[in-house]
């Protein structure tokens, strides 16, 4: 078996990649394909869930054909995929009834200001105790009612049990495994731990909350542990009888791709947002510093694996910002030599809370600001502002896992886009104050997912096959004056006080 391939799909934010893996972990080949990004109107985010099923169909071509293998050289596939994007479709003839809602859209801010009974401050942890979440626009499941709510006919053809719910994993797998010939309508829990519907202890959906969103149980994906074989590749599809068996949202499979499999081990992700996840084993922590407690992962019938989380929503994508508002920039890795034309960010920071603020914050009132602007201010400390930025909001999240788990961590991991990045890199480990070390496959969340998936069927013992192929790249150490690092540090907390309290009534977005 070992001769065999594993192969990830990664459905993301702003792209759908295959990855074909060997058994070593590395990578053989890869299909990448971006889809468009829909935007209504200021807020709203959706992505065309028919475009992403087809550009998933050709990746996973692609990579088939790259490495030079068919569907009889894979061992198995594991999914992973953006979290939260929620998406309802009829599963009588396979079509959405709306495009996929995206994690960063804000729309339903008025059906989670309602849940929590008119005012966000003081009921928006209403379901925390249960669900680990506070309300935010962030998580699905209130999403689904703006849908059910929204899109003429679609709640009569909810309680009539046509429509179904799922994140994009569920979609991907329900396609894979059938579709309406029967494919599988499952989700696992640490996809199902971000629609603010499941409990946490009993990994089931609460019936009570689900009824409060007044979305119908019919409608939910069966929870199924994050390893385990979930159906096969459908008989007239290009993965015909693989068996799918691997689903991670992509923040955890990154944790698992990193091999943070012990208490106390903590992973940050940086792409469009970043993504901090300290593994706390098998204890439910609840957050008091304005974390996510959520499921790390699951396999099989073994005990659940709970984690502390850190989401920060904008950090890669304020490089876009950059890049396509500003024109400042042609390409995103241009913003490493521009932020090195200047000594320092020349007193300027930008606070990006273009959505509200996420971690530790969860201040949806909050918008985006430049502060400390001067005359001398230039592009170049603009640019340094903006990597900063990225540095600041994870030193924050950081903070807040120490205070809550108990735990100081000795060294962080990181992946993701921003990692080429030098420049941010080592002011990151000179703000956090610990060694950042990035992986020699820093396709992590892909390899999550395939090492889930392989797992399942055996192509991997366990978790050791993960940490002996894990290898070290790359490490930064601190080498920041504290004084200087602490005065930085001081100014960006001043800097996001600039940014609360800003939208009110005569704010029109
Ligand atoms: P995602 O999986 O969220 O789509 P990726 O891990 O592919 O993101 O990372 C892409 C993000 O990283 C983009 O937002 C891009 O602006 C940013 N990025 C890519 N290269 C660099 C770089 N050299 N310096 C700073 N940011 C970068």
């Amino acid at each position: 078996m070992t001769d065999k391939y594993i192969l990830a799909i990664d459905q993301g934010t702003t792209s759908s990649r295959a990855i074909v893996f060997n058994h070593e972990g590395k990578i053989v080949s890869v299909g990448q394909k971006e889809h468009e990004q829909i935007f209504p109107k200021a807020g709203w985010v959706e992505h065309n869930a028919v475009e992403i099923w087809e550009n998933v169909r050709e990746v996973v071509a692609e990579a088939l054909a790259k490495a030079q293998i068919n569907k009889d050289s894979l061992a198995a596939v594991g999914v992973t995929n953006q979290r939260e994007t929620a998406l309802v479709w009829n599963r009588e003839t396979g079509q959405p009834v709306y495009n996929a809602i995206v994690w960063q859209d804000t729309r339903t801010i008025e059906i989670i200001t309602s849940l929590a009974g008119g005012d966000l401050e003081t009921g928006g942890d209403k379901y925390k105790e249960k669900v680990g979440l506070p309300l935010a626009t962030y998580f699905s499941g209130p999403k689904v009612k703006w849908v059910l709510d929204n899109v003429p006919g679609a709640r009569e053809d909810a309680e009539a049990g046509k429509l179904i719910f799922g994140n994009m994993d569920t979609w991907v797998i329900w396609n894979l495994t059938g579709g309406v010939n029967g494919g599988a309508h499952i989700t696992d829990v640490t996809n199902a731990s971000r629609t603010l519907m499941m409990d946490l202890k009993t990994l089931a959906w609460d019936p009570a909350i689900a009824a409060d969103l007044t979305i119908p149980l019919s409608m939910l994906p069966e929870i199924k542990s994050s390893s385990e074989v979930y159906g096969y590749g459908r008989p007239e599809g290009l993965l015909q009888g693989v068996p799918i068996a691997g689903d991670l949202g992509d923040q955890q499979a990154a944790t698992f791709g990193q091999a943070a499999f012990e208490p106390g081990m903590a992973k940050n992700t940086y792409g469009t947002g970043c993504f901090m996840i300290m593994n706390t084993g098998k204890e439910i922590i609840p957050s008091k510093n304005g974390l996510l407690t959520t499921l790390c992962y699951k396999i099989g019938d073994q005990d659940p694996i709970y984690a502390l989380e850190g989401s920060i929503a904008v950090t890669g994508s304020l490089v876009q910002w950059l890049r396509d508002n500003l024109k400042m920039i042609s390409a995103a890795p241009e913003i490493e030599e521009l932020a090195n034309s200047v000594e320092d960010n020349g007193g300027a920071y930008f606070v990006p809370a273009f959505s509200g603020l996420f971690a530790p914050y969860w201040r949806t009132d909050a918008r985006g600001a430049i502060v400390g602007l001067t005359r001398y201010v230039n592009k170049g400390h603009l640019a340094r502002a903006v990597l900063e930025a990225t540095a600041y909001q994870t030193r924050e999240v950081l903070d807040a896992m120490e205070a809550d788990s108990g735990v100081t961590l000795a060294a962080l991991k990181v992946d993701g886009g921003m990692c080429a990045n030098n420049t941010l890199m080592q002011f990151q480990a000179d703000q956090v104050g610990v060694p950042v070390i990035l992986p020699v496959v820093a396709e992590t969340t892909a390899l999550g997912a395939a090492y889930a998936a392989g797992i399942a069927v055996g192509y991997w013992q366990g978790e050791q096959d993960v940490i002996d192929n894990w290898a070290e790249a790359k490490r930064w150490t601190p080498q920041a004056d504290e004084s200087e690092r602490a005065r930085l540090y001081r100014n960006w907390k001043k800097a996001v006080t600039k940014t609360l309290d800003w939208v009110d009534d005569d704010v029109v977005e």
